[in-house]
C-alpha cells in the first residue's frame, strides 16, 4: 500500500516526485557541490472534485512541488500524471494547452498583476493568447461574468490593480485563473498575504467556485489552521519529504507523526479555558537546509520523541489506518 494508491476518479497524481536545484561554487569554473533536495520522493493524488491541503513551515517544499506538477519546474525525477496521462517533462506547446486545464492562484496577487494594464485587460489575457475570445464584445462580455462570479462588479473592468484592496486583488487573480476554465488549480498560500479578516471571505470565494466548476485543489499553506476546514485530505511536509498523509478529520484527531502533533499543538483554540489547559508541543530550532540535511530521519534534530536509531534510520511511509500514512519509526512494526 502506498499514499498514492489511485482513487476512482484520480485526476492528479505524483509517484517519488523529486525536484533537485544543483549548487556551484566559484565565479570561474562553477564546480557543483551538491543539490538542494527541494523535492526528494513525494507521492500523493488528487482525485476530481476532491482537495488536497499541503502543509509544511517554509522552505519544506511545497511551493516547488507545486510548480512542478504545473510543469514552471522541471522534475528531476519520478513521475507526474494528469487525466491518467504522464504529463513528466512536457515542455512547449503540450505544456501551454495543458496549462490551460491547470491553473495557479498566488500568494501575492499583486505581484502577479501588471500595474499598468487594466483589470478587464489582465483577467481576459490568457483568454486572448489561448484564442478563446471571439471579438471584443466577446471578450468583455466574459470578462464581466468573471468579476461577477469572483463577487466584483464588472464596472471595476476598467481600473488599474492599485486601485484595489488586498482581497479584491486576490479575487482578480481567481477571475484569471477561471479565465481558462481549469479542471484543476494549485492554490499557493492565497490568504497568507491578507488581513484575517478577509482570509475567511477569500477561502469562502474558493469553496464556492470549487463547488460551481467542480474544480480540484492542491491547497498549500505553512499552517493546518488554514486547511482545516477547506482540505478533504491532508499532506503534512517536512524538508522535502511527506511525513504524514490523512483524511482531514483522521489528521486532526489522531495525528501521528511528532511534526504535525507540534503543528497542531501550535493553532489557538478559542476557549480560554480550554486553551489555558492544554499543552504545547515548542518546535526547538529553524528547519534545516535542504543543502545539508540531517542524516536519518529528516525531522530527529527537532524531535521530542527522536531515540539513537533515528539519526541513522530513515522512516518508510506505512499505513497505520485506513488511508493514514505516516513515516516515524515509532510505528514500525
Ligand atoms: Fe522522531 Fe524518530 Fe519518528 Fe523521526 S523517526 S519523527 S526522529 S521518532
Amino acid at each position: 500500500m502506498s499514499p498514492n494508491k489511485p482513487g476512482s476518479q484520480e485526476l492528479v497524481a505524483v509517484r517519488d516526485l523529486k525536484v533537485h536545484f544543483p549548487v556551484h561554487q566559484g565565479a570561474v569554473f562553477r564546480k557543483k557541490i551538491g543539490d538542494v533536495k527541494a523535492v526528494d520522493g513525494v507521492s500523493f493524488h488528487i482525485d476530481t472534485g476532491e482537495t488536497l491541503g499541503l502543509v509544511g513551515e517554509s522552505g519544506s517544499g511545497k511551493t516547488t512541488t507545486g510548480q512542478a506538477i504545473m510543469l514552471l519546474e522541471p522534475a528531476t525525477g519520478g513521475k507526474i500524471f494528469f487525466e491518467a496521462r504522464e504529463i513528466t517533462g512536457l515542455d512547449g506547446k503540450k505544456a501551454r494547452l495543458l496549462r490551460r486545464r491547470m491553473q495557479l492562484i498566488y500568494q501575492d496577487p499583486f505581484s502577479s498583476l501588471n500595474p499598468r494594464m487594466k483589470i478587464g485587460r489582465i483577467i481576459s489575457e490568457p483568454l486572448v493568447i489561448h484564442g478563446m475570445v471571439n471579438g471584443e464584445k466577446d471578450r468583455q462580455a466574459q470578462v464581466d461574468e468573471l468579476l461577477e462570479t469572483v463577487g466584483l462588479s464588472p464596472a471595476m473592468a476598467k481600473r488599474y490593480p492599485h486601485e484595489f484592496s488586498g482581497g479584491q486583488r486576490q479575487r482578480i487573480g481567481i477571475a484569471r485563473a477561471l479565465s481558462l476554465k481549469p479542471g484543476f488549480i494549485v492554490c499557493d498560500e492565497p490568504v497568507s498575504a491578507l488581513d484575517v479578516s478577509i482570509q475567511a471571505q477569500i477561502i469562502n470565494l474558493i469553496e464556492e467556485i470549487q463547488e460551481k466548476f467542480n474544480l480540484t485543489y492542491l491547497f498549500i499553506a505553512h499552517d493546518l489552521a488554514l486547511v482545516r476546514y477547506i482540505s478533504n485530505r491532508i499532506a503534512v511536509m517536512y524538508l522535502g519529504k511527506i511525513v504524514e498523509i490523512a483524511d482531514r478529520l483522521e489528521l486532526y484527531r489522531h495525528p501521528l507523526h511528532p511534526y504535525t502533533q507540534a503543528l497542531l499543538s501550535a493553532i489557538p483554540i478559542p476557549n480560554p479555558i480550554l486553551e489555558a489547559q492544554r499543552k504545547h508541543i515548542q518546535l526547538h530550532g529553524e528547519i534545516p537546509s535542504p543543502l545539508n540535511p540531517p542524516s536519518g530521519c529528516l525531522f530527529h534534530p527537532r524531535c521530542r520523541h527522536a531515540k539513537k536509531e533515528c539519526a541513522h534510520l530513515q522512516p518508510q511511509m506505512r499505513e497505520i489506518a485506513p488511508d493514514h500514512f505516516v513515516s516515524c519509526t515509532l510505528f514500525d512494526s
